[in-house]
Formats: C-alpha cells, sequence, structure tokens
C-alpha cells in the first residue's frame, strides 16, 4: 500500500527561494506546506545588502519591486580601487530593495497561489526512511510542540542554516557541509543623513580593500537621497577581524557620520560554487542552502530565485507521477538545468574570487586604475565565461607588457581554473551515477586552485 502524506511538497524556508517555489508548485495545484520559523509579519526581514539586478524578475515570472519594496533604481555598479584613484562601471539596470516589504509580497504571492504557510514552525531536522527524505520534524512556537510533517518531496530553503541538509548522511547527499574557507562573514548598518548624499546616487559602490575588508569588500548601496546601506564582507578564517569592527574603522576613516542607524546586524553567505548534489530521493536544496550565491561578491537573491523558477518546473512534472515520494532520478531534471546554466556560469566564478583574495591592494591599485579592463569585460568574466576567458588571457597579456610577470601567471592560471569549472559544470551528468566521478574532477581544480591562486588576505588587513 502507498504510503499516505500529509502534502505534495514541504518547504522548509519562505525566504526568495522557498517563497518562490511555493507559488510556483502551488499555481499548478499541487499541495504545498510553507514553514518557517519566523511569525508571519517577520518573514522576509534579513540582514542583507538589498542590491538585485532588474534582469531576474523577467526570467523568473514575477513582477519588478514597485512601492514599498523598491528603495531606487540603479544604472551601474562602480568598483573603486583601494586608493579610490581608479574605478571601474559596470552599467547594468538594478534595484536597491526593501528586504522586509519584499519578502512579504513573496509569501503573500504564494499563499494566494494556494500555498498553505505554517509561520512559527521551526524545522529540527529530516525524517528519513529507507534512504529517503520522506518529512520534516519541527517545533510549533506557538505550543512548543515537536511535531512531524510529510511530503512527496522535501525542499531545503533554509538558507545558510540549511537544517535539512545537514542532518542528510553523505551517503544520501554527496556534500552536506559548507567550509568556513568558503563563506563571507558580513556586517552591515542601514544608516540615514542629514543631508542628501553626495555621492552618485545611480550607482552601487563597490570598494575592493583588503585593508578593511580582507578577502571581501566594503559596499555602499544607497536606498534614497539621505538613507543607504553599508557593510562588508571577510573571509573568516582564523584570525580573521570581526566585520563590525572593520565596519566601525571604515565609516571613522572615511568619516561617514550617520544622523541615525536605521539597523544594523550580521550574517554570513556562502561563497562557493553551488553544492554538487541538491537533489536526492524526495530531497531538493535550493538558495543559500544549496550554496547558489555568486561566488565573487555573494549576491544570491536572484540565483535563489531563480534556482527555485528551475526546480519547480521539474517538481511540478514528477508530481504528475502515481503516489509516493518523488525519487532522485524523477528530481534529476532541476540539477542539470541549474547547474549547466547558471551553476555553471557562476562556479567559474570561485578561482576568480580565489585570485582576488589573494592580490594586494598594491595590485588591484595597478589593475583599476590601469585600465586593463573595462566594465563591460568585467561583466563578461561574471556572466558569460565563453567571453570572459578571452577577457582575463587579454588583461594577462598586457600585464606582462607592464613587467608584472608573477601577477600575469596568476591571472593565466585563474583563466584556465575558471573555463575549466565553466566546462565540467556544462557538463553535469545526465546520470546521477555518474556524479561522484564528476564531483573528484570538481574538486581536483577546486583544490588545485586554491592551492596556486589564493593567498592569506589577513596579511593586508587592519589590526584591531
Ligand atoms: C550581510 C549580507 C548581505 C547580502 N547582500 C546581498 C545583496 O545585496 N544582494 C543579494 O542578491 N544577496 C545578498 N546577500 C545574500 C542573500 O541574502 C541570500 O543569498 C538570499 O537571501 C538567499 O535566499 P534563501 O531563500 O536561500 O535564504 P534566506 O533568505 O536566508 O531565507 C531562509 C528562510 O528560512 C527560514 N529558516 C531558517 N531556518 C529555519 C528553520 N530551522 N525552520 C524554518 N525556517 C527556517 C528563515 O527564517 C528565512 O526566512 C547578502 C547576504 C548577507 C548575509
Amino acid at each position: 500500500m502507498q504510503e499516505k502524506f500529509d502534502y505534495d511538497v514541504v518547504i522548509v524556508g519562505a525566504g526568495p527561494a522557498g517563497a518562490v517555489l511555493a507559488q510556483k508548485v502551488a499555481k499548478e495545484n499541487h499541495d504545498v506546506a510553507l514553514l518557517d520559523m519566523k511569525p508571519r509579519e517577520k518573514i522576509g526581514d534579513k540582514v542583507c545588502g538589498d542590491g538585485i539586478s532588474a534582469s531576474y524578475f523577467d526570467r523568473i515570472e514575477i513582477p519588478h519591486p514597485t512601492g514599498d519594496e523598491l528603495a531606487m533604481v540603479m544604472e551601474a555598479s562602480d568598483v573603486m580601487s583601494p586608493d579610490c584613484e581608479g574605478v571601474l562601471k559596470v552599467y547594468g539596470k538594478g534595484y536597491t530593495i526593501n528586504r522586509l516589504p519584499f519578502g512579504q509580497r513573496l509569501v503573500s504571492d504564494a499563499i494566494k497561489a494556494g500555498a498553505h504557510l505554517m509561520d512559527k514552525s521551526q524545522a529540527t531536522g529530516p525524517i528519513i526512511r529507507d534512504n529517503s527524505i520522506v518529512g520534516v520534524t519541527y517545533i510549533d512556537k506557538r505550543t512548543h510542540e515537536k511535531k512531524k510533517i510529510t511530503g512527496r518531496v522535501i525542499v531545503d530553503a533554509s538558507g545558510i542554516i540549511a537544517v535539512i541538509r545537514n542532518k542528510v548522511p553523505e551517503n544520501i547527499l554527496l556534500e552536506n557541509k559548507v567550509d568556513r574557507f568558503d563563506i563571507a562573514a558580513a556586517y552591515r548598518r542601514i544608516v540615514s543623513f542629514d543631508e542628501a548624499i553626495k555621492w552618485t546616487v545611480k550607482s552601487v559602490l563597490i570598494y575592493l580593500n583588503q585593508w578593511y575588508a580582507p578577502g571581501g569588500y566594503v559596499w555602499i548601496f544607497p536606498k534614497g537621497e539621505k538613507v543607504a546601506n553599508i557593510g562588508l564582507g571577510v573571509q573568516p578564517i582564523k584570525g580573521a577581524p570581526n566585520p563590525a569592527a572593520l565596519l566601525k574603522l571604515f565609516e571613522k576613516d572615511w568619516e561617514i557620520k550617520p544622523k541615525e542607524i536605521i539597523h544594523e546586524g550580521g550574517w554570513n553567505v556562502p561563497v562557493r560554487r553551488p553544492l554538487a548534489q541538491i537533489a536526492a530521493n524526495g530531497l531538493v536544496l535550493v538558495g543559500d542552502a544549496a550554496s547558489q550565491a555568486n561566488p565573487m561578491h555573494g549576491g544570491g537573491i536572484g540565483h535563489a530565485m531563480l534556482a527555485a523558477y528551475m526546480a519547480s518546473k521539474t517538481i511540478n512534472k514528477a508530481l504528475e507521477s502515481e503516489d509516493g515520494t518523488i525519487t532522485l532520478e524523477e528530481l534529476w531534471g532541476y540539477p542539470v538545468e541549474y547547474m549547466r546554466s547558471n551553476g555553471a556560469k557562476t562556479a567559474a566564478l570561485e578561482p576568480i574570487k580565489l585570485l582576488l583574495q589573494g592580490l594586494s591592494n598594491d595590485e588591484i591599485n595597478f589593475i583599476i586604475k590601469s585600465k586593463l579592463i573595462t566594465g563591460e569585460q568585467l561583466l563578461d568574466i561574471e556572466s558569460n565565461p565563453k567571453r570572459g576567458v578571452g577577457v582575463i588571457k587579454k588583461v594577462s597579456l598586457l600585464v606582462k607588457n607592464l613587467r608584472r610577470i608573477k601577477l600575469m601567471n596568476r591571472l593565466r592560471i585563474a583563466a584556465n581554473y575558471y573555463y575549466g569549472i565553466y566546462n565540467l559544470f556544462k557538463s553535469y551528468p545526465e546520470n546521477p551515477k555518474e556524479l561522484a566521478e564528476w564531483n573528484r574532477k570538481v574538486m581536483g581544480i577546486i583544490q588545485e586552485s586554491k592551492e596556486k591562486l589564493w593567498r592569506n588576505p589577513l596579511q593586508w588587513a587592519a589590526k584591531i
């Protein structure tokens, strides 16, 4: 006799990934439970830089932010050299958003589509039977009771905590942990000013500077004439300074004097290639729980929603089958689609991140101020590796002509790993049985690129 499930799909986490997935699956008349540990009115309230490219919304087929959700429309990102004498302007429409109303809209849309929101429900782990994930244990925060809920598919969309994934054994999921080396620890303040901001308000500002943000960067994202989101991320390796203290130092040195701190806080984001395995029997991983954010800058809202959109297509199709747990094979369409498209582009950026983490301020000043690369070319590296690989090789030649031989070598090595990883993800296995072998190749390249490109950024960091 077939097992009876409470829902077709149980989604843990109602952030951008979980809420979009819930909406897209519920819309097709499937029974969806959407759990979040927060109360309904707080869902979406996340410590974030609040920036997102406009390009995602049409791809995911959801409305662009407007009204309360929208802080500002941006036209470009200005990447500043550490000494601020060079700027790399990368054009592209984007938004700064207000995360709470944005998150509230995504959840409302999921509920309107028919999803059953279970707020104040804190998942504690998976229920596993015969190597399949069949449900979730959770605490009902209203009554403090321990409860269970089952589904034909369980989705871990709980962000970097990955409460389900973390407890799935490695005989079911190839990777269930993310190393600290591969995380950005970030701290940000949303501040208001007495006077209108005098910097270019149509650009988000990115400061590459190993002194203030070792292994990461500082950002200033305008959210209005007198409001900005100011933050930084660091690589939280042993001995790394506290990002909150570094942000204070940055604000002091830059004489940033806010009238009011509207909100401040810290949180982490995974900055590595997507996890090798993002589906198992009865299980799907999306968003930060699948490490799908951009390794170079940690932007993950768009990637989380895009992955959710792709996962929904596979899940909707799989749910047309007879009752029972949806198998790994039935879910495999999602990893293949994601890894060969967005996953390949973002994974390729991991060696570039390692290269950047190993550059001194002097080297970054040199690259940006010598105008060796344009904003358009930087965009190619981020979003079009076929062109991007040529760009990096060209830059390495220019560097050679300027007699920076060591830097030239590092750029060439990075170009090779970048394109190697891209090609491996483009050939993500059609058959899950080939996954372990494929992942061994990925791990080989990643290990080599860490050894050859990464240098400890703490050697250049402020001592606090
Ligand atoms: C400081 C900082 C700045 C950032 N800036 C940007 C930026 O400017 N642009 C950008 O695109 N990205 C940015 N990111 C990354 C971005 O926030 C994430 O990539 C994105 O939110 C991932 O979405 P998600 O749905 O996977 O996870 P989340 O947004 O983290 O949502 C997870 C949800 O799961 C819920 N949850 C967690 N645990 C449980 C549990 N046990 N039970 C039930 N529910 C649970 C949470 O309450 C939450 O609602 C930033 C991240 C940080 C930390």
